[in-house]
């Protein structure tokens, strides 16, 4: 049988996958795309970004039904926890949304093969199907979007059970009575919350002296105090070094990570390692076309996301940036575009990030800590959440914004917020600065009263120390 030829095939469909696809699409490109997967939607929709948030909201309406309701002056009592359906509630979203993927790319007239994806040269890609065929699909332009996988330690290699990364952490069958997280980053402390919410003692190994270490350090530390309020435990500045399985528990050793530290070692029900990931290219044979990667595993690309093959893209968490759905996603738009003569563009300055902690730290562009290092003269705009109305309305004053502003245009050079729902206040922060915009813009710019966009306003106007309440 001749092989079907495409435009573009896609390899991986997750958030960068499945989107770059539908915009290529959307662009009159005739398209496939290849999952290994059983379902489409990758990392974020299957093991990432949906069923992590799903739990988040679900143990946090847990956490205020048990605890946070009686200062409204509702009171319950018997509150139960009903992990299994709190689960399959989580299973639902996931599965309506992935099926959601199977539909958009049907109505796109987008052809889907499930296998694994590889090279056979710079015009052919190979499908080993998962019904145990070959097939060889011919391809104008090929887009590599295989994700990422959780590192792993030395010492403390996952075996599903006890030693376990995000994927089984997000399905585990009973709540934990002591939960070891290695890693106090993104992941370690959101689903770190999650089984803290639900009746976990969680107790967090870090290796830097600081919690989420790339973020404002003046935030970051303010993280660590409301969590440390919440009842988490942390051991900063400690290396772990190894995770032994006894079957009903799991002990792991660490020690202070100056040299001749005290070793210690704690036992739990599980560990759950999350310490970063690392990009995926396994099986891709990316040397049958002499594609390279740098000393990372990042598959490496020029501005137009092409790698040493040229017509041949990679996007994502397979390339180096930060490791985020929506940035996998704007990078499938973009190379889609460029593959179809557009001039499509990623403006990297103005990637959004969150903690989906409560509160949570929603930020976007430069941290105080990386203006000082670049000598740039800046302004800094902090209000808290504790004077504003709609926060003291929903009984959730924890946190405060802050806006970073150069000294002397005013332009917004970053903005951070612990906040509740800062997840959803960055996004005016992103667009503001999107437009190049400046902190009197922000301050100037109506906000509905009474709302919580009100502290980020004040802290814009406090960057000439102009904020009204207080
Ligand atoms: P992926 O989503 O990893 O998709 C790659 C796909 O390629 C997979 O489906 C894989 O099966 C497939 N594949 C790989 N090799 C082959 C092959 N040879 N052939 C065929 N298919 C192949 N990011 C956020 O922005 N917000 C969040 O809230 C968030 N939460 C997260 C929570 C957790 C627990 C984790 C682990 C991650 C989270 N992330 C979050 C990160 C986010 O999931 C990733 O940045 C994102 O999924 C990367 O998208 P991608 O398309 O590059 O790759
Ligand atoms: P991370 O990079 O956020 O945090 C890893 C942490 O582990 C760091 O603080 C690091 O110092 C620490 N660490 C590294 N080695 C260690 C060791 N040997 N002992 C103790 N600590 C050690 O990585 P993650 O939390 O695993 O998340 C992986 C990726 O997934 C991130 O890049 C993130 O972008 C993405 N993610 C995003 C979200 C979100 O956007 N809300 C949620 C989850 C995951």
């Amino acid at each position: 049988m001749a092989a079907q030829e495409f435009d573009v095939v896609m390899i991986g469909s997750g958030p960068g996958g499945y989107i770059g696809a539908i915009r290529c699409a959307q662009l009159g490109l005739k398209t496939a795309v290849i999952e290994k997967d059983k379902t489409f939607g990758g990392t974020c929709l299957n093991v990432g970004c949906i069923p992590s948030k799903a739990l988040l909201d679900s143990s946090e309406h847990f956490e205020q039904t048990s605890h946070g309701l009686d200062e409204h002056g509702v009171q319950v009592s018997g509150v139960k926890l009903d992990l299994k359906k709190m689960m399959a509630r989580k299973e639902k979203i996931v599965g309506d949304l992935t099926g959601g993927i199977a539909y958009l790319f049907k109505k796109n007239k987008i052809e889907s093969f499930s296998g694994i994806g590889r090279l056979k040269s710079k015009n052919e890609v190979e499908v080993l199907t998962t019904a145990g065929k070959t097939e060889t699909l011919k391809a104008k332009n090929i887009i590599l979007a295989t994700g990422s996988v959780p590192n792993t330690l030395p010492g403390l290699e996952f075996d599903g059970k006890r030693i376990i990364s995000s994927t089984e952490a997000l399905s585990l069958n009973e709540v934990p009575k002591k939960l070891i997280v290695v890693g106090g980053g993104v992941i370690g402390l959101e689903l770190g919350s999650v089984w803290m919410r639900l009746g976990a003692e969680v107790t967090v190994l870090e290796y830097s002296d600081f919690i989420c270490g790339a973020t404002d350090r003046q935030m970051s530390k303010r993280l660590l105090q409301v969590l440390k309020k919440q009842g988490m435990n942390f051991q900063l500045g400690v290396k772990v070094t190894a995770a032994k399985n006894n079957g009903k528990a799991v002990s792991v050793s660490f020690e202070d990570k100056k040299e001749g530290g005290e070793k210690q070692e704690l036992q739990a029900d599980y560990v759950l390692v999350a310490t970063g990931r690392r990009p995926f290219s396994e099986g891709l044979r990316l040397d049958a076309v002499g594609i390279e990667k740098d000393a990372r595993g990042f598959v490496k690309v020029n501005e137009h996301f092409q790698t040493k093959a040229d017509n041949i893209y990679a996007i994502g968490d397979l390339i180096p940036g930060p490791m985020l759905a929506h940035k996998a996603e704007e990078e499938g738009v973009a190379v889609a575009e460029i593959i179809a003569g557009q001039s499509g563009h990623v403006n990297y300055n103005t990637v959004p990030s969150v903690i989906y902690t409560w509160p949570e730290l929603a930020s976007v562009g430069k941290t105080e800590e990386q203006l000082k290092e670049e000598g740039v003269k800046y302004k800094t705009g902090t209000f808290p959440f504790t004077p504003n109305g709609r926060a003291k309305a929903m009984g959730m004053t924890e946190g405060l914004a802050k806006v970073l502003a150069d000294e002397k245009t005013d332009k917004i050079l970053g903005v951070h917020i612990l906040g509740p729902r800062a997840s959803d206040m960055i996004a005016e922060a992103v667009m503001a600065m999107e437009f190049g915009g400046s902190a009197e813009d922000l301050a100037r710019a109506f906000h509905a009263h009474p709302t919580l966009s009100e502290v980020l306003r004040e802290a814009a106007l406090n960057v000439d120390k102009l904020a009204r309440e207080m």
